[in-house]
């Protein structure tokens, strides 16, 4: 894999001075403390200057971008930006990857026109209503009803824990269809516009006093028939592999991220007292610490490239997209209690928020916090972890 990648140095070249010109100066320091607001501003115009470059949405078709690039060029680009600090798009990630997944995967031709370009366009969001109060890990006991009444669906129900869903225009929805059906399979997967009449959404404040993911409330919520994906019933196959794609590639970029974020955590070790006043640094037990985590880094690297040469021989990502989650999330939390405790008490002030930051900042406390976001979210590693028992390991399934 690394000598594919090599082979692609002039393309390097190419996005390397690209970042170099364009990745806003200063941004960081405008951003940390920003409001909402001014985030979701900033966020659409870098947007914007991506898609000028054709380098918004590398993963998606010529057809929409006007530019193709190949999975291994995908690569590249992740990691340039990743190197160059490029701010991360977080209120675009369902648009970018799980829309785009669930149209070109089972959408019409006329979903694909109506959605596609406005995403890149007009910086449309979109925001996912998958999980319910009791229908999160299982979740296909999802009840939340979709009743046929000639050309439109009515739906009732509760949604929870939708990200951004207060700044989308549309949601991804699984409703049922069936209730008499096998729970698997009685979905149906929805595309809807939350201006509908009946939809309330009320934002839930989360643990690092931000206000990010909402309750959906649906209300006799007409949905016109052609807004459904697939056939009825099947928006379970539908969603999973939505929900594949939130472990796979969307991971490239972060993962990448964690890299450039271990020189920070030299930084730190370099400039806190360690034990006896000298620089933590000079301390053994913290640079046995250092290489440990490195190594884990390194580690989930590897897994990344196995999971990309699986994707470019087979096509698929394979069990790999479980593993690189769990792998990932674990990482990401160990490394950041440890800067939030190597840094002592400054480490654990709750410094400003840093908009359209990378998960790893460097506001130690905040990323410690946040990092509580990927072990739970996209399936908790608990689930990760049966997923990998049973159909990596092929140990018996758990008793349901
Ligand atoms: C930051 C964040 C963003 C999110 N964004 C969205 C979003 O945009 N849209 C959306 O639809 N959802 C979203 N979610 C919801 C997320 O998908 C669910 O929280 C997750 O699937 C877990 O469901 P639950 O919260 O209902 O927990 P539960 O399923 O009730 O689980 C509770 C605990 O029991 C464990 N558990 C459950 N079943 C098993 C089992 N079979 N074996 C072992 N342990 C088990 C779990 O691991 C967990 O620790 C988000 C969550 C977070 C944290």
């Amino acid at each position: 894999m690394l000598a594919e990648l090599e082979a692609l140095s002039d393309f390097r070249r190419e996005i390397r001075a690209w970042c170099q010109d364009h990745v806003p100066v200063g941004w960081v320091a405008r951003m940390t403390g920003a409001s909402v607001e001014e985030s979701l501003v900033f966020q659409r115009e870098w947007l914007a200057e991506l898609r000028q470059a054709g380098l918004a949405a590398p993963h998606w078709s010529s057809e929409w971008t006007g530019r193709e690039y190949t999975l291994l060029e995908q690569v590249v680009i992740a990691e340039e930006m990743a190197r160059a600090g490029a701010p991360r798009l977080g209120v675009y990630l369902i648009s970018l990857f799980h829309t785009y997944g669930a149209l070109v995967h089972a959408g019409t031709e006329e979903q694909r026109r109506r959605h596609l370009p406005a995403i890149l366009d007009e910086g449309e969001i979109w925001c996912q209503g998958f999980s319910e109060p009791s229908a999160g890990s299982d979740l296909a006991s999802l009840r939340t009803r979709a009743e046929r009444r000639g050309d439109v669906y009515v739906v009732n129900g509760q949604k929870v824990w939708s990200t951004y869903a207060m700044h989308a225009r549309h949601c991804l929805l699984l409703a049922r269809t069936d209730p008499d059906a096998p729970k698997h399979r009685g979905i149906s997967y929805f595309l809807l516009d939350l201006e509908t009449p009946g939809v309330e959404i009320r934002p839930i404040r989360d643990l690092t006093s931000r206000e990010e993911f909402c309750e959906l409330f649906l209300t006799d919520v007409e949905i016109p028939v052609d807004c459904r994906i697939g056939e009825e019933n099947q928006g379970w196959r539908i969603a999973n592999s939505t929900l594949s794609t939130e472990r796979s590639m969307i991971l490239l970029m972060p993962a990448e991220q964690l890299r450039v974020a271990f020189q920070m955590l030299v930084e730190l070790a370099r400039s806190t007292p360690g034990p006896g006043g000298k620089p933590a640094i000079e301390d053994t037990g913290v640079r046995r610490d250092l290489v440990d985590l490195h190594a884990e880094i390194v580690n989930l690297r590897l897994l990344v490239n196995r999971m990309l040469s699986e994707l470019l021989h087979t096509g698929g990502e394979g069990p790999e997209s479980s593993i690189i989650k769990l792998y990932y999330s674990e990482i990401l939390q160990r490394f950041t209690r440890y800067c939030a405790e190597l840094g002592g008490m400054a480490a654990q002030e709750l410094a400003p928020w840093l908009g359209a930051g990378p998960y790893v900042s460097g506001v130690w406390e905040l990323d410690f916090l946040n990092s509580y976001t990927w072990t739970i979210s996209a399936g908790t590693n608990e689930i990760q972890r049966n997923i990998i028992s049973e159909q990596v390991l092929g140990m018996p399934r758990e008793p349901r």
